[in-house]
């Protein structure tokens, strides 16, 4: 055990809206989050642009915004080709808060985008997505005690597609082995800083967020139960942490009923804006040089840059036409008689660093319950899939059982994080 003065705990839940922690904690649900609601300060937090879970976590973990980690999504393509990448942990253009000097010893548990683990002053468990325990797993030493306790990354979402009910148990089985593994490493690693991340709440608003909004779904007492163990465990946390030491709850980005999916690709195809050398396209490899624009999930807008991309087209001096040219598109867009997007981002507006070059040109923004999403072989521009809920980028939350708002920018948003512990650390003690 720890004989620190100023440890600082972080409890993650992937996927969290602001108002579905108000709701459950008001509703008695989740008791022990509301108490830590009534002893601190708990805002709607903004999350990174676009709000995915791998770009978000980026950013709270370095506190610094995509155009400086270097993160946009779960893919990117590689520079001067059309060649898919998946951007793991060693990507990251920014190192996390641990390895920042004088932090101390870090315990880290299944944080988003932190596989392959690697050496850190402490203990890492790398989060999704990661390919295997034994390389998301820093010191080794610890793999064979991750096994016993029959220790699961993710959830196995194809269950989702199979049956409800197996999920549902997998998500059990999946929280417990965490919650086996955050009690033990408490009590036998000395550390300063402990984070542990719920992802298991992420799947569950895809799967079933229409059993949360319907309090007559077979499955609405399962999403709830889900939550109330998780609150059980937040309870307990609080509890093994001294009044004036910080816990921090937080989500990534929020979650809404999914209406309708919208296959941006599609709809740049059919505007003679993307074309393919092979029809259905194997790849992003197959892309025709007389391509303009193309997307990436869910609504990144890159255009064709001469010089950028293979046989890329658009001069430098049309850029602006085109963007007027796929604006108007984008905006004449419509889902159910009412615009499918809501704010279309550009590059220059939201992003800056020294990784602005790889930034997407545009980011779609879509109106509530809309998702967009980046297929190549979509043969429709609007669908619908298993997933009943869909991320939302205003309503992620912040949450601490720390008093003094004057430690909190006015909006809070996800690259706040790490400014917000240190001056926490820096107020400890003297409170
Ligand atoms: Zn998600």
């Amino acid at each position: 055990m720890t004989n620190s003065s100023n440890r600082v705990v972080i409890i993650g839940l992937d996927g969290m809206p602001y108002r579905l922690m108000k709701d459950l904690a008001e509703s008695g649900v989740m008791r022990h989050t509301k108490a830590i609601i009534d002893e601190g300060l708990f805002r709607p937090m903004q999350s990174s642009i676009p709000e995915i879970s791998s770009v978000s976590w980026a950013s709270i973990i370095t506190g610094a915004a995509p155009g400086y980690h270097g993160i946009y999504g779960f893919t990117d393509v590689h520079p001067g080709t059309y060649r898919m990448c998946f951007p793991n942990y060693n990507d990251l253009k920014m190192p996390p808060f641990w390895q920042h000097d004088g932090i101390g010893r870090s315990v880290i548990i299944n944080v988003p985008f932190t596989f392959p683990a690697y050496r850190l002053d402490g203990v890492l468990i790398s989060g999704f997505v990661a390919l295997d325990l034994e390389r998301a797993t820093y010191p080794p030493s610890l793999i064979p005690k991750l096994k016993e306790m029959d220790y699961q990354i993710d959830v196995d979402s194809s269950r989702g597609h199979q049956s409800m009910d197996l999920f549902l148990a997998d998500l059990d089985k999946t929280l417990h082995a965490r919650i086996a593994a955050y009690q033990y490493l408490w009590d036998k690693e000395d550390w300063q800083t402990f984070m542990l991340v719920f992802t298991g709440t992420d799947r569950l608003g895809h799967f079933l967020w229409d059993a949360y909004e319907d309090k007559a779904h077979q499955y609405h007492a399962a999403f709830l139960d889900h939550l109330r163990q998780i609150d059980e465990v937040i309870g307990e946390i609080r509890g093994r942490m001294g009044d004036d030491e910080p816990v921090i709850l937080i989500s990534d980005h929020g979650m809404e009923l999914s209406e309708a999916d919208v296959q941006v690709n599609f709809l740049l195809k059919e505007q003679g804006f993307l074309k393919f050398k092979n029809n259905p396209p194997r790849s992003l490899a197959d892309i025709d040089p007389g391509t303009r624009a193309f997307a990436l999930d869910p609504g990144r807008i890159y255009i064709s840059e001469k010089g950028k991309y293979p046989e890329g087209r658009v001069n430098p001096e049309d850029r602006a036409i085109l963007i007027d040219e796929l604006k108007s598109c984008f905006e004449s867009l419509s889902a159910d008689g009412k615009k499918a997007v809501e704010r279309i981002y550009l590059k220059e507006e939201i992003y800056e660093g020294p990784q602005f070059d790889n930034a997407p040109d545009m980011v779609l923004m879509s109106r509530q319950g809309i998702n967009f999403k980046a297929g190549l072989r979509a043969t429709e521009l609007y669908g619908k899939g298993v997933f009943t809920g869909k991320h939302t980028q205003p309503d992620a939350f912040f949450l601490t059982s720390y008093p003094s708002a004057d430690i909190l920018p006015d909006e809070i948003c996800v690259s706040d994080i790490v400014g917000i512990m240190a001056k926490m650390r820096e107020t400890q003690g003297k409170r």
